[in-house]
């Protein structure tokens, strides 16, 4: 049995975990995951957020952002939005970034959303969660030119290059967030993922999404954790123990949760 991992991304409120929910959380549980951030998406996602993480404190964490792929003509609206609604208790502002894998219309909105949110996070103190997709330069660039001292955070699921690693890890402030993509065959993250340091790794589901090895292909959920952390761990060659107790220390400290 592993000792407590924390799943520093996981979207348990989608309406996929509408069924089962409370069975889930109780298998996350069992499996040693006991504590969740829930990253936000847009104004539809807030209210969901927040109402778990009033039911389950200590337990489930907010965050609130505009994620780069709901950056549409009414980008400013939605900023507006989630401006007016932060409140005490909120772990991070995320998850912000850039995409440019699926949709390239709005790159300017999206480069403006996430300059906006960088801005934000600096002056509440807070960390940020970047979802980057085929945009690391601008994302790099735009990080650099800011110049927002202290700024802290986590480049979640991560899966570029070594070099995009290397220049990631430039970024001293910076986590790089590990989900089940290194379990992936085809995925060739597993040759340098041990080169995260280890004072610089955090694990994530990003449920319901990116199942790893052995449940690929299915709905994801934090219960599935053990599997990334676990192979991680035999990247590292270190103890499945020594890794949850690095991840959990590493998300801990960057998002100020509480002990369990
Ligand atoms: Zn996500």
């Amino acid at each position: 049995m592993m000792t407590q991992l924390i799943d520093s991304h996981t979207h348990i409120y989608a309406e996929e975990f509408d069924e089962d929910f409370s069975a889930m959380l109780q298998r996350a549980e069992e499996s040693g995951v006991s504590q969740m951030v829930l990253p936000c998406v847009d104004s539809e996602s807030w209210p969901l957020i927040q109402s778990l993480s009033e039911a389950y404190p200590q337990r489930l964490f907010p965050t609130i952002g505009l994620h780069p792929t709901y950056v549409k003509e009414d980008y400013e609206a939605q900023l507006s939005y989630l401006e007016q609604h932060f409140s005490v208790g909120i772990v991070a502002i995320g998850e912000i970034g850039l995409d440019y894998y699926w949709d390239t219309t709005f790159r300017s909105e999206q480069l403006k959303a996430f300059e906006s949110q960088l801005r934000w996070a600096h002056q509440l103190g807070l960390p940020v969660i970047l979802h980057v997709r085929e945009a690391f330069r601008d994302t790099f660039d735009l990080l650099r030119s800011l110049q927002l001292p202290g700024l802290r955070g986590v480049f979640h699921s991560f899966t570029g290059s070594r070099e995009e690693l290397e220049e990631a890890l430039s970024f001293e402030h910076f986590y790089i967030g590990i989900n089940g993509v290194v379990t992936f065959k085809n995925s060739s993250l597993k040759e340098y993922v041990a080169d995260i340091p280890l004072d610089r790794l955090v694990v994530e589901t990003d449920a319901p999404y990116l199942a790893p090895v052995p449940k690929r292909g299915r709905r994801n959920e934090p219960a599935f954790l053990p599997y990334t952390a676990s192979f991680v761990a035999s990247c590292y060659q270190i103890s499945d123990e020594e890794l949850s107790a690095r991840t959990s220390k590493n998300a801990r400290r960057l998002f100020a949760l509480p002990p369990r």
